[in-house]
């Protein structure tokens, strides 16, 4: 078989008012390049008839593969699996409802053959997004830069390309909370920025409702520091300080002023909730990084797929067919 150049990587879930388009697109933008590619569609557990429908892509056409997961793994799952099956020199992770352009790839192409390692997309504008998710994103990418050390550029997704050296590091790392575009900062390598305008979607709705982007959130930062579980010292240092002057504030009202010490009810119920209120907030994020350490610890495998189409099947820990096999 002729050596890939490039693997395009596209996760989909219930997207079958786009695939179409998507596949036509992808496809025009691939063959004007003109060099071996193949384009790798994830199916996520989709309900629709998004599988159906790259099935027949795939009988039409040997260039197109899918991954059929056997349930909905979430988008960073699906990009893993892309990159454990892409076969390429190099790969771009795209989302498939049109919204990162593929118009950009021979752009991305041309600058990963002068020597960069990854080129990922930045957002310069977002077209057709709420103006919650902008501010919301807007806040969080510097929020994310201030609690890790993790060089994570801002107003960057998953939209970009990375060359197989990147890939085969990302594959080393086993954890199961995946935030994809952070393991790729952590692993470094010579990165560069495109800039790029940030199309609306081309149909459908978005597949990122409030619960999932949270998750994803969350991921971002609990991967990446534990500077939430330091607020809980800086916290109770502060309040510790500040009960003891009150402490010494109430003796001396109880010494001096007996009569005015009696009546402390709302000051006593007071204390007693904020305190109550902090001690539950700090073991709910204690209780955040446990459950990660649990995930880790049972050490199920990534996704489960249900067939490969125009692609062969791999035996590993990381493709979860035969644990005690040796990855190739
Ligand atoms: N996606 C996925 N699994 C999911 C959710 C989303 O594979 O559980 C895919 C989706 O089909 C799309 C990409 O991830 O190709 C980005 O999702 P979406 O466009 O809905 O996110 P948004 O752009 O609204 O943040
Ligand atoms: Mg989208």
């Amino acid at each position: 078989m002729d050596k890939v150049l490039c693997s395009v990587i596209v996760p989909m879930y219930n997207e079958e008012e786009v695939i179409t388009e998507t596949y036509q697109r992808l496809t025009t933008v691939m063959d004007s390049i003109g060099e071996n590619y193949e384009i790798i569609f994830i199916n996520d557990g989709s309900r629709d008839n998004t599988r159906a429908i790259i099935s027949e892509f795939c009988r039409n056409n040997d260039k197109i593969k899918m991954i059929d997961f056997a349930r909905n793994f979430g988008h960073q799952i699906a990009i893993t699996a892309g990159m454990d099956y892409a076969a390429g020199e190099c790969m771009v992770i795209i989302d498939g409802d049109l919204q990162d352009p593929p118009e950009l790839i021979p752009d991305m192409i041309k600058i990963w053959r002068d020597g960069y390692e990854v080129v990922y997309g930045k957002r310069k504008s977002r077209k057709g997004e709420t103006f919650f998710k902008k501010i919301t994103a807007k806040v969080y990418y510097r929020i994310l830069r201030t609690l890790t050390n993790v060089d994570i550029p801002v107003d960057t997704g998953d939209f970009r390309l990375i060359d197989r050296k990147v890939c085969e590091a990302l594959k080393q790392l086993p954890e199961r909370s995946r935030y994809v575009r952070g393991l790729m900062s952590w692993v470094g390598f010579k990165q560069i920025a495109i800039e790029f305008e940030r199309n609306e979607r081309f149909a459908g709705e978005t597949k990122y409702p409030l619960k999932k982007m949270l998750k994803l959130a969350m991921d971002g930062i609990m991967s990446f520091s534990y500077k939430p579980l330091k607020l809980a010292s800086y916290i109770g240092a502060i309040l510790s300080g500040i009960s003891f002057l009150y402490l010494i504030f109430v003796l001396f009202q109880k010494l001096f002023f007996p009569e005015a010490a009696q009546s402390g009810w709302t000051s006593l119920i007071a204390v007693s909730l904020f305190f109550n209120g902090i001690i539950l907030l700090m073991l709910g994020i204690i209780g955040e990084y446990i459950g990660r350490i649990y995930e880790e610890a049972k050490g199920r495998p990534l996704y489960i797929i249900r067939e490969l189409k125009n692609m062969e099947k791999r035996v590993g820990p990381r493709y979860n067919t035969n644990q005690n096999a040796n990855p190739e």
